[in-house]
C-alpha cells in the first residue's frame, strides 16, 4: 500500500515500522501532525485523536491563568466520562494530584511532548495557488510545532515573488534546499495532475512524511509515510448530511402543518 494514513494502518494492526517511524519512535505524532502508528497502538486511535481537544482548552485555562484543572472539569466540558479521560490523560504519563487534579502547565507540556508537539518539524509546500498560499500564511501550525520553511512552485512567474514571508523558489531548488534545512515533511498543494510528480521529487530530496492536499492516491516507496487530506471528499459527506437532515426537517415541518 502506497498512501496510507498512520491512523488506518494503525487501526489495521502492528505494521512493519518504517525509516521515519523509528527515528520519531519518541514522537506521538508524524510530521504531518497525525498520531504515529506507535503512538496510536499504545494508546488507541480515539485516545490520540482526543487529547489535542484537551490540549485546546488547557491553553485557554493557562492564558487565563489557572493554575489547575480536575479531569471531571475536562471530562464535563468534553461531554465525556470522568474515566475516559483519566485514562487518556494515563497515557502522558502525568500523574494528578489528590484534589486539586493537574497543574495546567505540566498537562500541557505532557500532552504536547506525547504527541510530538513540542519540537520543531521544518516542512517545504510544493505548489503555491490558493491553498498553498493560504496554509503558508496559517500561523496555528506554529502549535504545532510545524513550520514551513520553505515554498516551491512550478510555474516561473510565481518563482521569485514573495508569499506570506516566503519567497517561492524554483523546483530545481528543492533538492539542496531540503538537504541543506534538514526538511522531514512535504506540503502538497499542486494540481492533481501534477501531484505524483511532485511527490516523487520530494522523496528524491529525501522527504519520507507527505501531507498530500491533492486527491491523488501517490503511488511512492513503502517508507513514505502519506497522510492525505482529500477536501472534496470531506465536503461530499458534509453535502450529503446536511441535504439528508434539511429533508428530515422539511419532512418535520410539513407533519406538523397537517
Ligand atoms: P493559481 O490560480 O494561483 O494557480 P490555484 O490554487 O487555482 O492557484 P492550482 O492549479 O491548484 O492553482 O495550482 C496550484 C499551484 O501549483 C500553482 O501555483 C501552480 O503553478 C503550481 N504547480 C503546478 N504544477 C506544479 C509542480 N509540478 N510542482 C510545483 N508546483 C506546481
Amino acid at each position: 500500500m502506497k498512501d496510507r494514513s498512520p491512523l488506518r494502518r494503525a487501526a489495521a494492526g502492528p505494521a512493519k515500522t518504517s525509516a521515519l517511524e523509528s527515528a520519531t519512535l519518541h514522537s506521538a505524532i508524524t510530521p504531518a501532525g497525525t498520531p504515529s502508528s506507535e503512538a496510536v497502538r499504545k494508546a488507541g486511535v480515539a485516545c490520540v485523536k482526543r487529547l489535542p481537544a484537551y490540549l485546546q482548552m488547557l491553553r485557554v485555562l493557562h492564558g487565563e491563568g489557572q493554575e489547575y484543572v480536575s479531569g471531571t472539569v475536562l471530562a464535563t466540558t468534553h461531554s465525556l466520562e470522568p474515566v475516559i479521560v483519566r485514562k487518556d490523560l494515563a497515557v502522558t504519563g502525568i500523574v494528578g494530584m489528590p484534589r486539586r487534579g493537574f497543574r495546567v502547565a505540566d498537562l500541557i507540556h505532557a500532552i504536547e511532548r506525547f504527541l510530538g508537539w513540542d519540537g520543531q518539524t521544518k516542512a517545504v509546500l510544493l505548489g503555491v495557488g490558493n491553498l498553498g498560499a493560504a496554509l503558508l500564511g496559517y500561523r496555528g501550525f506554529e502549535n504545532f510545532g510545524l513550520r514551513i520553511a520553505g515554498a516551491f512552485d512550478a510555474d516561473p512567474h510565481k518563482v521569485g515573488t514573495w508569499v506570506q514571508g516566503r519567497r517561492v523558489q524554483a523546483l530545481s531548488m528543492l533538492v539542496p534546499f531540503a538537504r541543506r534545512s534538514s526538511i522531514t515533511l512535504g506540503v502538497l498543494t499542486v494540481p492533481a495532475p501534477a501531484a505524483q510528480a511532485a511527490a516523487e521529487l520530494l522523496v528524491q530530496a529525501g522527504i519520507h512524511g507527505i501531507w498530500n492536499f491533492t486527491p491523488v492516491k501517490l503511488n511512492l516507496p513503502e517508507s513514505v509515510i502519506v497522510q492525505t487530506e482529500d477536501l472534496a471528499q470531506g465536503l461530499a459527506v458534509l453535502s450529503h448530511e446536511l441535504r439528508i437532515e434539511h429533508r428530515s426537517g422539511a419532512g418535520k415541518g410539513a407533519d406538523q402543518a397537517r
